[in-house]
C-alpha cells in the first residue's frame, strides 16, 4: 500500500466535476476580479468564524503583512512570536517594519504564555501567536498578557480555519488575522489564496483600501496600497467548499482519533492530543505531528514501506535559522526539532490506510 504524505492531483480530481461547473459559470460570465463569488464567500467565511469581517487575499503572507502594516511599527519595535511556526509569521513582521522574537514553545509546540511574558521589554509592541497544526494557543493568558502590556494581537491561523479555544475561534482573538487556502490547508484553493479576518471594524477600511492599490470600496483613491486579491474564480471554489468544511473537520478529528487509539500505547511516541469534545481546545488537525523517538530512522523505515511523512518547516525552528538574526537557545524548541515528525492527515485518507500507517510504525518500535 501506499500512502502519499499529501496527494496535491486529488485536490483537484476528487471535485473534478464541481470545478469544472464552477470555472465554466464564472469564467463564462468574465467574473474574474473582485465580483459576486468573493463577496459571498468573504460573508460566508466571517460568519463562520464569527468575526466582523473577511477580506480575500492573494496568500496569507500577504494578509499578515497588511495586518501588521495598520499598527504602525516603529524601527526597533519588537513582535513577540513562536519559535515552532513558518517563516511568514516572522517576515510579515519584518516586512511592517517591526522585529520578530521567537520565543520557546509548550508540550504541544504551541507559543509558551510565560516565555512571552519573559521576553517582554520597553520595545515590545506585539504578540503573534500561531494556531498551529489546527490547535489554538492559551488564548486567555495570552490576551490577558497583552491587555496588561498595552500589546497588539495578530493571530496567524493560515492553519486554524475552525479550531476554537473555549467556544471562542481561531483568529477572532487578536485585532486582525489571516487565514490562509494554500491547497494543502483544510480549506484549500488550487494555488494561492488567503483571507485576513478583521474584528476591530474601524481596520476594514484600512485593510480593504491597502489589498487594493489603495482604493476605497468606492473606487477612489485613499492612500498607497498593494495589489492583494483573491481571484474571484477561488473565491468560487473555496465558497463551495466551505459548504462541506465542517464533515472535513469531522473526518480529520475522527482519523486523529483512530492514530491516538492505535499509537497511544507506543512508549517511544508522543501524540498530540486526541480530539475530544469536553476540552477547552477545539483541533482541526491541519497536521498530526508527533514525537518520535529515532525520528529520522522512522521516517525512512515509513518511506520504504510506502508512506510520506514530512518534517515540518525543513526542520529548522525560526530561532535555528543561522541567516535571520533570530537565533536563540530555546531549550524546549530544541528537544522538539530533533523528534518532530508530521504523518499523513487529510481526507484522502480512508481508514485502511491510517491502519497500514499504525501498522509500519508499531513494527519499527518492535523491531
Ligand atoms: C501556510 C502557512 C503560512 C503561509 O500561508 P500562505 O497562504 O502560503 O502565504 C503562514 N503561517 C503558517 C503557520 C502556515 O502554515
Amino acid at each position: 500500500m501506499k500512502v502519499p504524505f499529501f496527494d496535491y492531483s486529488r485536490a483537484y480530481t476528487d471535485d473534478r466535476a464541481d470545478i469544472m461547473r464552477i470555472i465554466d459559470t464564472v469564467a463564462g460570465r468574465g467574473g474574474f476580479i473582485l465580483q459576486k463569488e468573493l463577496e459571498d464567500f468573504e460573508n460566508n467565511l466571517a460568519e463562520f468564524c464569527g468575526a466582523e469581517r473577511a477580506i480575500g487575499v492573494a496568500n496569507a503572507t500577504d494578509g499578515l503583512e497588511l495586518a501588521w502594516m495598520t499598527a504602525g511599527l516603529k524601527p526597533g519595535d519588537e513582535v513577540i512570536c513562536s519559535a515552532h511556526t513558518m517563516l511568514a509569521t516572522a517576515s510579515s513582521i519584518v516586512v511592517a517594519g517591526g522585529i520578530p522574537v521567537p520565543v520557546d514553545i509548550e508540550q504541544d509546540g504551541l507559543i509558551n504564555p510565560d516565555a512571552v511574558s519573559d521576553a517582554i521589554n520597553s520595545r515590545t509592541r506585539g504578540i503573534m501567536p500561531t494556531q498551529l497544526n489546527g490547535r489554538v494557543c492559551r488564548m486567555d493568558k495570552l490576551m490577558d498578557i497583552a491587555k496588561k502590556n498595552d500589546l497588539l494581537v495578530v493571530e496567524d491561523c493560515a492553519q486554524a480555519l475552525g479550531a476554537k479555544y473555549d467556544n471562542k475561534n481561531a483568529g477572532t482573538f487578536g485585532f486582525a488575522s489571516a487565514i490562509s487556502f494554500y491547497p494543502a490547508k483544510v480549506l484549500g484553493c488550487l494555488g494561492d489564496g488567503g483571507a485576513i479576518i478583521v474584528n476591530e471594524p474601524e481596520l476594514y477600511q484600512t485593510l480593504y483600501e491597502l489589498h487594493d492599490h489603495g482604493r476605497g470600496l468606492d473606487g477612489k483613491v485613499k492612500r498607497w496600497g498593494r495589489n492583494s486579491r483573491l481571484d474571484n474564480i477561488q473565491a468560487a471554489i473555496l465558497d463551495f467548499r466551505l459548504k462541506t468544511y465542517d464533515t472535513v473537520i469531522y473526518r480529520r478529528r475522527s482519523i486523529a482519533g483512530l492514530y491516538q487509539s492505535r499509537l497511544g500505547e507506543i512508549e517511544e511516541l508522543q501524540l498530540p492530543k486526541g480530539p475530544s469534545l469536553t476540552d477547552v481546545n477545539f483541533d482541526i488537525f491541519q497536521n498530526y505531528e508527533i514525537l518520535a523517538t529515532r525520528r529520522d530512522e522512522l521516517k525512512c523505515y515509513l518511506r520504504e514501506r510506502g508512506v510520506g511523512s514530512l518534517i515540518q518547516w525543513g526542520g529548522e525552528a525560526l530561532s535555528q535559522i543561522g541567516e535571520l538574526g533570530m537565533t536563540a537557545y530555546l531549550p524546549a524548541t530544541e528537544d522538539y526539532f530533533k523528534r518532530c515528525l508530521m504523518l499523513p492527515m487529510n481526507c484522502f485518507l480512508d481508514d485502511d490506510n491510517v491502519h497500514y500507517v499504525c501498522d509500519v510504525i508499531s513494527d519499527f518500535y518492535r523491531s
